[in-house]
């Protein structure tokens, strides 16, 4: 049996409770039931959370969440709490996603959308690979500058140097777009393809195509009341189509695409939970000095 928590394999038996085999894991010391079904620090059923969260993601309101649940499960469950968990595995979550290495084509496409944040106009920047739809860079601006490009071509660049960069026929990405990608060696060179005329619309819709049920979902999005708050829930929502929403046209997530072998938010959470505790532990083996022993 594997640790719930940190998924070592280091893990003996520690005596029962309430006539429960009880656990301890001696790689990060917690302790625990042979208790699957549960995620970890979690009092309800983890196929309650994750089935919330599906619902939630599919376009749902907390609401309606709330009460189909109620009807699949018979449990009640308030819409504060869903609202809790939305947010808590959208942050949960992103650390480890953002350590995901995906395989992408390197063909990334660009655009910003306008949504609105409480009535106030905001800025959605994405950037998402053209043949496995992986969106590799997201970011929600108030201002539409090159101070905003820089961050959101650095998060693609992070990921996988693109070998093409595709956006509209403008130049404002000009600046950031040297700053970010020029390279002085031939064999790394981006080129940069600005989609003009008609072509322009062909290709635009190509991947407008792919792109559209993303884009269906966060336009019509609630909840967006701040900029915190958005910002989480516009990760989960990348989260969600990344790893949990098959693509209609290859029957695949862009993850498992990409040669990621990550499933659903259950997977995604677990795995969460231990890319944290193992990178605690990894903070406080560095820090702790070694103990050499004296003959
Ligand atoms: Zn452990």
């Amino acid at each position: 049996m594997n640790c719930k928590y940190c998924k070592s394999e280091n893990v003996v038996k520690h005596g029962m409770r309430a006539g429960l085999q009880r656990y301890i894991c001696k790689y990060c010391n917690h302790r625990f039931h042979d208790n699957q079904n549960n995620l970890p620090r979690m009092r309800n059923n983890s196929t309650v959370i994750v089935t919330s969260l599906n619902l939630y993601y599919s376009g749902l309101s907390m609401r309606k969440t709330r009460e189909q649940i109620e009807n699949i499960y018979g449990k009640s469950i308030s819409q504060s709490t869903i609202h809790y968990w939305v947010h808590k595995y959208a942050t949960l979550v992103k650390d480890y996603v953002t350590s995901l290495q995906p395989k992408l084509s390197g063909k990334y496409h660009h655009d910003e959308t306008e949504i609105k944040v409480d009535g106030e106009g905001r800025y959605f920047w994405e950037t998402i690979d053209q043949d496995t739809r992986f969106i590799v860079a997201h970011l929600l601006t108030e201002n539409r500058t090159s101070e905003e490009a820089i961050k959101v071509f650095k998060q693609a660049l992070e990921k996988q140097r693109p070998i093409a960069f595709f956006t509209d026929g403008s130049f404002s990405y000009n600046d950031a777009f040297n700053k970010v990608f020029w390279s002085r060696y031939s064999a790394s060179k981006v080129e940069w393809v600005r989609r003009v005329g008609i072509r322009a619309r062909e290709t635009n819709q190509i991947i407008e195509r792919k792109h559209s049920t993303f884009k269906m979902r966060y336009k019509v999005m609630r909840g967006l009341k701040n900029d915190e708050s958005s910002k989480e829930l516009l990760d989960g929502y990348v989260t969600d189509y990344n790893f949990c929403r098959k693509h209609q046209s290859i029957k695949k997530t862009p993850a498992q695409e990409a040669g990621i072998n990550v499933n659903g938010w259950k997977e995604l959470i677990e795995n969460a939970h231990a890319h944290k505790i193992n990178k605690e532990i990894q903070i406080k083996k560095e820090v702790e000095p070694i103990k050499v022993k004296s003959k």
